[in-house]
């Protein structure tokens, strides 16, 4: 055998450089069709914007939908107050507007009635805000949405490179069945959960050693549908402590596959002991997650980060509320800065890789929040658009703040002050 001609690892070989047909041009494009990103482009679209949505999968939703991951977790507080409202709200009622009925074990679980119109307000104290939904009716009904808002979807779609002019993105380099092209925009919402437009674009971004092996899934059994919430136990800190390994980064090629790979090693197990414990019943597995399923990869590392001690605290330039979906009471503020880019002027980031650090990390990228940051940089890269050509360091952040508010956003600083005991 020749090896002369066969590279080693580590080696490098160049690329030759070649000239990209321009595929399409857009106000506002959207990397990444989960929870943020299809909030995000809906909310530019309403806005006005032409608006491209790329998705490197074939379905929206992202983790909620690939991923099994379906519990919208909650849009108020714990003691009864709503912090979350506007498009958050309106993709959680989406969520379960297909349910005929309750399913208690396969968790099809709609509104509960005192969130509804009318509903009790002591009950509301005691019961949350929050649904769980079919991943399949959510993805037809996310579609759907998509489609309505007027926004352009390209599936199978990955963006792959980003190209600059000064410090503006001016063009995403994507590949897709069409082979290699570039799209033209005015500005960017990164929604791809590992930050993977930062990186490319050479923004600060950080990843963790602490994913573990996780994947939820449904079987079958004589009593019809169960999802199993399969995860060995992960650290809400970041950190490794009282987790249980291998520990995963997510953010390469290798990690993401080991990760898989592992993950359905542990469903092999989990069936067959879910089969030993009933031995007379035909059990079968019907759905696993086609997404990797990382709670936290890359993430944004902007001019500011949220922590937990920014609890119950106000900022000028406040966008959104969020409950802690771990236990009543704390809310938390969402500042401007945690979302934009610091190089990248017309960049802005949603999702599960905003710019929060570790103490807070296991809230942000909750559902709930991801639509609510989604909405957030899809509004205000459409103000972008219009007041500064989509440099998002120049806009009004209080006309973003009217507009939010005017769109039924809850940006009350009354909201966020603890109350007391
Ligand atoms: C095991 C597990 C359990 C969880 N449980 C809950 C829960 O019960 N309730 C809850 O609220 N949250 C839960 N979460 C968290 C929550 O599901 C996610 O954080 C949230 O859905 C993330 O939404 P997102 O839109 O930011 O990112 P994602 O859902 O990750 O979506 C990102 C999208 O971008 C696409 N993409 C990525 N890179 C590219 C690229 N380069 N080009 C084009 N497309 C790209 C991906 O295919 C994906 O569709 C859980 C997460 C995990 C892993």
């Amino acid at each position: 055998m020749n090896t002369e001609r066969m590279p080693t690892r580590g080696a490098t070989i160049l690329e030759p450089s070649r000239k990209l047909p321009v595929t399409g041009a857009y106000d506002v494009i959207v990397a990444g069709g989960g929870i943020a990103g299809v909030a995000a482009a809906v909310a530019a679209a309403r806005n006005g914007m032409s608006v491209c949505l790329l998705e490197k999968t074939c379905a929206l939703g992202g983790l909620a939908t690939l991923g099994n991951v379906t519990m919208w977790l909650p849009l108020c507080d714990g003691h009864g107050r709503q912090v979350i409202g506007g498009l958050p709200e309106e993709l959680l009622k989406l969520s379960v507007a297909d349910l005929r009925r309750d399913n208690q074990s396969a968790r099809f679980i709609g509104i509960p009635p005192c969130w509804q119109p009318g509903g009790d307000p002591e009950e509301r104290k005691r019961i949350r805000y929050r649904v769980d939904f079919n991943p399949a009716s959510y993805l037809l009904a996310l579609e759907k949405f998509v489609s309505d808002a007027g926004v352009k979807l390209l599936y199978d779609t990955r963006v792959c490179a980003v190209r600059h002019k000064s410090n503006l993105i001016s063009h995403l380099v994507v590949e897709n069945k069409s082979g290699r092209s570039a799209l033209a925009c005015r500005a960017v919402v990164d929604a791809t959960g590992d930050a993977d437009i930062c990186f490319l674009a050479g923004e600060q971004t950080e990843a963790l050693d602490t994913n573990v092996l996780t994947g939820w899934f449904y079987h079958l059994q004589e009593n019809g549908l169960s999802i199993n919430q399969l995860s060995n136990a992960y650290s809400p800190s970041g950190t490794q402590d009282g987790a249980v390994g291998p520990f995963f980064r997510g953010d390469d090629a290798e990690q993401v596959t080991a990760q898989i790979l592992g993950t359905r090693d542990l469903m092999r197990k989990n069936l067959a002991d879910i089969r030993t414990r009933h031995p007379d019943a035909d059990i079968q597995i019907v759905s696993l997650p086609t997404i990797a399923c990382f709670r936290m990869t890359r993430r944004l590392v902007s001019s500011f980060s949220l922590g937990e001690q920014h609890m119950h605290g106000w900022f000028d330039d406040a966008v959104g509320l969020t409950g802690d979906w771990r236990k009543p009471g704390p809310v938390y503020a969402i500042p401007w800065r945690a979302l934009c880019g610091v190089n990248n002027r017309n960049l802005l980031v949603a999702g599960r890789c905003i710019s929060a650090d570790t103490t807070v990390w296991d809230v942000t990228r909750a559902i709930p929040t991801c639509a609510l940051t989604g909405t957030v940089t899809g509004m205000a890269s459409a103000l972008a658009v219009q007041q500064s050509d989509g440099d998002a360091h120049l806009l009004s952040v209080s006309d973003l703040q009217c507009r939010l508010k005017g769109q039924g956003f809850l940006l009350d600083p009354g909201l966020v002050a603890s109350l007391p005991e």
